[in-house]
């Protein structure tokens, strides 16, 4: 997952392949809590691992419930309707799946709890479920701003025959959160009484469906009146599987729908979604193809390509998929003439009020935008012309994040540079890395920085910092070098014998698992790392024959997002084009007292003077090399880092960097 401030995604040309979707965010977190209300054990697969689940699964745990973790399954030993405590202070981040339902479950259930969130969850109304709730004479005041979270609840006395009315015309979770409450006090027939037009609601038919799976059977009367039959109870259905993210595949679907054909591949496939989904969201899918996507849907799959381009403009209600309508919003960019999005005034209490958040970003993109309270209007910037990129900010909106991403197919092939990428984590930690997977941007495009000087000039450590502060992948060509040397010796094959060791670097079976290096199933990292796999590794990469027979590989590490590539001659002959080139360099001096401290700190016994002695020889060897010398390239800006802390230069670069952008 990408810890960076930013990141700048290069334009994007062509896409295809398979994507497999996490679970859905809303199914996720409804059964993680019908299963700890139940009883029994249930092990749920496929559960969606992301800060909106952590929520629900710490404040169960903090409730008495046990929760086994188990790669894609969590087990969850059911309450039984029973607490395992009567008292505790709850953190809900930022997920209203886990707020609102919770908050019912605890009024009814009795107790001393206080349910608190991040700043936006306390600007996020509660009031309606808390005045229902209150009917019932459940014990709820407010801590903070009447209306909004946070919430202390406190035991109170129970009127079950009084008439429960919620409002839902808000959001349709509140009446999800006493439709997943009320069974755990159903003495008597429950019924409740839906005031004003009900929302979003495929996302109270997501309820019911999993209600049933759990052993309770809510009687339907139209949108206006549900009722829970006296006696429910809840049951573990022993073992469920959580469905793809719906919401999730319409960045796919648009996708499948916006990019080029990626060569050698037939559009995208998504798995985990399809024609069976109990999810509303599912129905982006008729709004996609109403734009012109060819959309082919199996029972658990998907297929996308592009159908008509441009897209054409729709006008629609987006009541019934008011998640993934925002998705809508950026498929409008590519469309001909003015998309109209209507009925999404729900928007506006999500994690921001999106409908400002889309209006305002898609207007730093050169388009025309209108806002009204309950739509937004959108046209495209005219020609290609008058597109224009900006740093896009997303609100600590994961779906913000997610659809601004799509906006890098721009016809101006300007990068889109997306702020805080990581709140992606919210119900898709690894967007990113999904998206990079199956898209293509034509190689020119991906930036890559090089950094390269002299040994132990420390420019490994600083290399491989930029790359983890801008996302990018990282290159430490001298590992090639030195798995070479370390490959050729165990075949037999003598250092200096130039098209034997060419042979070995052709064919190396490398593979990198975190920092770790492979050579076949060995884990060489360390092997590779003395002083005499350096010198080795010098001796062969002064032949011509091996440093071509290392240059497609090489050139394979430039790949979406972008490189950081550290050695010797990166800037000069392997990435040329690069944005950026680097020589950095430091005194030997210093450069030995630094790698002395390094090996001093592996227990491995050296002296200052020896150190020294080597790098010098190693400098001399490759400064004067015929192939592929260490020299700086003629573009590349130099940086002395003798006097200079690590974090200081990392600075500089990452300065020097953005001054090559176009934000
Ligand atoms: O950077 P490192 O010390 O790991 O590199 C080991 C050796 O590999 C260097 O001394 C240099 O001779 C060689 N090398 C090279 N070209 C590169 C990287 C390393 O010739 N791009």
């Amino acid at each position: 997952m990408f810890e960076v401030e930013y990141l700048d995604i290069p334009p994007l040309k062509d896409a295809g392949g398979t994507v497999r979707l996490p679970g859905s965010k809303s199914i996720s977190n409804r059964v993680l809590l019908l299963a700890a209300l139940s009883r029994g054990t249930t092990i749920v697969h496929d559960v969606l691992a992301s800060d909106d689940t952590a929520v629900m699964l710490t404040a169960l745990e903090q409730l008495g419930c046990s929760v086994q973790k188990n790669d894609d399954t969590v087990t969850i030993g059911g309450l039984g309707g029973k607490l395992g405590t009567k008292k505790a202070s709850l953190f809900m981040g930022n997920a209203g799946t886990a707020m609102r339902p919770l908050t019912a479950a605890l009024a009814l259930l009795g107790g001393n709890f206080e349910l608190s969130g991040v700043a936006r969850m306390h600007e996020r109304p509660i009031g309606d479920l808390v005045d229902a709730l209150r009917q019932l004479g459940c014990g709820i005041d407010y801590l903070g701003t009447p209306d909004f979270p946070p919430l202390r609840l406190y035991p109170g006395n129970l009127k079950l025959d009084a008439p429960i009315c919620v409002r839902g015309d808000i959001s349709s979770q509140f009446l999800t959160a006493l439709l997943m409450a009320l069974p755990l006090v159903a003495h008597e027939d429950m019924c409740i009484e839906v005031v004003g037009e009900l929302i979003s609601r495929p996302y109270i038919e997501i309820t019911l469906n999993l209600l049933a799976r759990f052993g309770i059977q809510v009687r339907r009367e139209g949108w206006q009146r549900f009722t829970i039959p006296a006696g429910s109870q809840y049951q573990s259905p022993g073992h469920i599987h959580v469905e793809g993210d719906a919401s999730s595949a319409s960045y796919f679907i648009a996708l499948g729908a916006i990019a080029g054909c990626r060569r050698g591949q037939n559009g995208i496939e998504i798995i985990g979604v399809g024609s069976e989904s109990i999810q509303g969201d599912i129905r982006f899918v008729e709004a996609a193809r109403m734009m012109g996507a060819q959309i082919d849907s199996a029972p658990n799959s998907l297929h996308i390509s592009r159908g008509s381009w441009p897209l054409k403009a729709i006008d629609l209600d987006c009541n019934h998929i008011p998640d993934a309508a925002m998705t809508l919003a950026i498929m409008a960019l590519y469309a001909e003439g003015t998309t109209v999005l209507r009925n999404i005034a729900s928007w506006r209490v999500k994690e921001t009020d999106r409908i400002a958040a889309m209006a305002c970003e898609l207007r730093k993109l050169g388009a025309t935008v209108d806002e009204g309270t309950d739509c937004i209007k959108i046209t495209p910037p005219a020609t290609q012309l008058e597109w224009k990129t900006a740093p896009i900010h997303t609100y600590d909106d994961h779906r913000v994040a997610m659809c601004f991403s799509l906006a890098a197919f721009n016809p101006a092939r300007l990068p889109i540079r997306i702020l805080d990428p990581k709140c992606v984590a919210k119900t898709f930690p690894d967007y990113f890395e999904v998206l990079f997977a199956v898209t293509e941007a034509a190689p020119a495009s991906i930036p890559v920085i090089c950094i390269d000087g002299p040994t132990a000039s420390g420019k490994g450590t600083l290399a491989a910092q930029v790359a983890h502060q801008l996302g990018y992948h990282y290159l430490d060509s001298g590992a090639l070098y030195r798995l070479t040397a370390f490959a050729a010796a165990r075949a037999g094959v003598g250092l200096d014998d130039a098209a034997g060791v060419a042979r070995v670097a052709r064919d190396l079976p490398i593979s990198f698992k975190g920092d770790r290096i492979f050579l076949g199933l060995e884990d060489v990292s360390d092997a590779i790392r003395t002083e005499a796999s350096g010198m080795a590794a010098s001796r062969v990469s002064a032949h011509t024959e091996v440093r071509t027979a290392l240059l497609a590989l090489q050139h394979s590490f430039r790949s979406l997002p972008g490189l950081v590539a550290d050695g010797r001659d990166m800037g000069s002959v392997i990435f040329p084009d690069a944005s950026l080139k680097i020589y950095l360099t430091a005194s030997a001096l210093h450069r030995a007292q630094r790698r002395h401290k390094q090996l001093i700190s592996k227990g491995i016994s050296a002296t200052l003077q020896n150190i020294q002695h080597d790098l010098e020889a190693r400098d001399t060897r490759d400064i004067s090399r015929r192939s592929a010398p260490l020299k700086p390239a003629d573009d590349a800006l130099l940086l002395d880092n003798s006097d200079l802390s690590i974090e200081k230069s990392v600075i500089q670069v990452v300065d020097w960097w953005q001054g090559t952008r176009p934000f």
